[in-house]
């Protein structure tokens, strides 16, 4: 068999997971590791996004790492720039660029029975093997383009939030946004005034809150930079407001109303033609689907070039985008605020596990992964924000940094054991895992608010969202239990054996 570079480690995809990821190895002593990346540089979602009015919806000084404060962030809710200067400036820091490998797209891995190793083949035609594998490519990161009749012949200009085309100038042009979703209420307010009409498809309206965004002066980022202390309360502060929130979104949704009317007021402070609010006001609870945050976008859409087709769009003829209520729009580009591939991950078709089936067949009816990471008959293979691991309210980098608790204890537990070993989940442990969390998932307002979203599968299963607070995930990543796995040995070959005999027979 060709011998291929071995490392302990790989980590495939280089955001907030990925890199997360590379620092927690380091501190844990492990270097023997690469990190996998398909661009050209590193930042993953904050690299890709970078659309206009692209920013977070979570506090700065929540949304970063806990080993990484940033005490000059420029506002509280800082823009995707920063973000993604941010991981450039954690690559550097931790030290992290000599593991890195950019342009490097991880086509398949493989696991080996007997090598007790993946083996990793990238688009270049390199291949490497791995003891194990942190997969942190992302739910985010694959754009989804919508199947509507029509579209691939559509003359003009057409693309996709996350592929943002720089070159192309909106000026004067009739641009149609179709989707409502965290990226379109961003793009909408930010190139209204260059469009000559602008045309937004939605299928459902979403609720939107006012959003709390300032600059942080001068003495905030002094005092955090001399006292971090202060910092660190800061976030512990931000964290604590969001923690209070979850039971309303898990077990009370009913408490949310009070939420709703603060939404209805930021819209019928800018809405004042009543056809229009009733357009825009949605008709589930809030909550169900992701809460959005925006002061300028119900603005953007009073003004007069501003046109929102409420049926969704259903085919496009040539030029003309039709709605599915039959109106008609002339269109010169079309930007698709459609999403991402969330519950059905292109990543899973490219692992392939000890049974020779994939990840994705694996997942057929439903995505499940024990306490979020690790997959039966994928043995030393688990994910950073797998499934049921996102949130609803508060900052993803809260979860990441739980699920790296765990993958540090793994790559421990691995250890311990010594000699060639990997853990491979127990059907039932991960079996147990899935029937709680979908227990629970059963009172939430994503499964009772009365909407469709993006965090419920073909199924309607919420295979996405974690249904209790990030305190509670965080415990139940502390360690690893080893009674929720089979350790798995080399197998025993015929000269070994032979050999193990005879030296018994001496
Ligand atoms: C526009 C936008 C706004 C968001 N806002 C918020 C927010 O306000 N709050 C919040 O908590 N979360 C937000 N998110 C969610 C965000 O995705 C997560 O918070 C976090 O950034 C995910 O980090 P990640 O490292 O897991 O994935 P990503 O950042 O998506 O990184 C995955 C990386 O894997 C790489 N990759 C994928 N496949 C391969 C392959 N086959 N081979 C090699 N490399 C591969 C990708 O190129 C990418 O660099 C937002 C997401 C988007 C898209």
């Amino acid at each position: 068999m060709a011998q291929h570079e071995h490392v302990r480690v790989a980590v495939i995809g280089s955001g907030f997971g990925g890199l997360g990821a590379a620092v927690r190895l380091r501190r844990e002593g492990i270097t023997d590791f690469v990190v996998l990346e398909r661009a050209s540089a590193v930042g993953g979602t904050w690299r890709d996004n970078s659309y206009p009015g692209c920013a977070c919806d979570v506090p700065s000084h929540l949304y970063s790492f806990s080993f990484a404060p940033n005490p000059d962030w420029p506002r509280t809710f800082s823009g995707q720039q920063h973000i993604r200067a941010y991981l450039e400036h954690v690559a550097d820091t931790f030290g992290l660029r000599p593991h890195i490998r950019l342009d490097h797209e991880v086509t398949v891995m493989r696991w080996d029975n007997d090598a007790l190793h993946w083996v990793i083949e990238a688009a270049d035609g390199s291949t490497l093997t791995a003891d194990a594998v942190v997969s942190a490519t992302g739910p985010l990161s694959d754009p989804k383009l919508p199947d509507i009749p029509g579209l691939a012949a559509f003359p003009g200009k057409v693309f996709h939030s996350a592929q943002w085309d720089h070159d192309y100038d909106l000026t004067g042009k009739r641009v149609a946004v179709i989707g409502t979703g965290a990226s379109a209420i961003q793009i909408v307010p930010e190139i209204q005034p260059k469009a000559g009409r602008l045309t937004l498809f939605q299928r459902t309206p979403p609720w939107v809150m006012p959003r709390m965004d300032r600059a942080i002066s001068g003495a905030e980022k002094w005092l955090h930079r001399a006292l971090p202390f202060t910092a660190t309360a800061r976030r512990g502060l931000l964290w604590g407001i969001r923690e209070l929130q979850v039971g309303a979104f898990t077990k009370h949704p009913n408490q949310l109303g009070l939420v709703e009317s603060i939404a209805k007021s930021n819209m019928a402070r800018a809405i004042k033609d009543p056809a229009l609010r009733a357009k825009l006001t949605p008709s589930y609870r809030i909550g169900c689907k992701r809460i959005l945050l925006s002061n300028a976008y119900y603005p953007a859409l009073a003004q007069p070039n501003v046109d929102v087709v409420d049926s969704g769009l259903s085919e496009v003829r040539g030029s003309t985008l039709v709605g599915s209520d039959g109106t008609e729009t002339e269109a010169d580009v079309i930007i698709l605020g459609t999403g991402f591939h969330v519950t059905d991950m292109p990543i899973a078709e490219r692992v392939v596990g000890a049974d020779g089936i994939t990840l994705a067949e694996s997942w057929k009816d439903e995505m499940q992964a024990l306490r979020g990471a690790t997959a039966a008959g994928f043995p030393n293979w688990m994910t950073i924000i797998g499934p049921n691991t996102g949130l609803g309210n508060s900052s993803m980098i809260l979860m990441i940094e739980s699920q790296l608790n765990y993958m540090a204890d793994y790559m421990r537990q691995l250890d311990v054991l010594g000699g060639r070993a990997a853990l491979d989940a127990r059907p039932a442990a991960v079996g147990a895992w899935n029937r709680r969390v979908q227990e629970r998932m059963k009172r939430t307002v994503w499964n009772t608010g009365g909407c469709t979203s993006w965090y419920l599968d073909a199924n309607g299963r919420n295979t996405t969202v974690w249904p209790g607070t990030t305190a509670e995930f965080r415990r139940a990543t502390r360690s690893v239990d080893l009674g929720e796995y089979d350790v798995l040995r080399p197998p025993v070959t015929h000269s070994a054996a032979q050999a193990v005999t005879e030296e018994a027979a001496r």
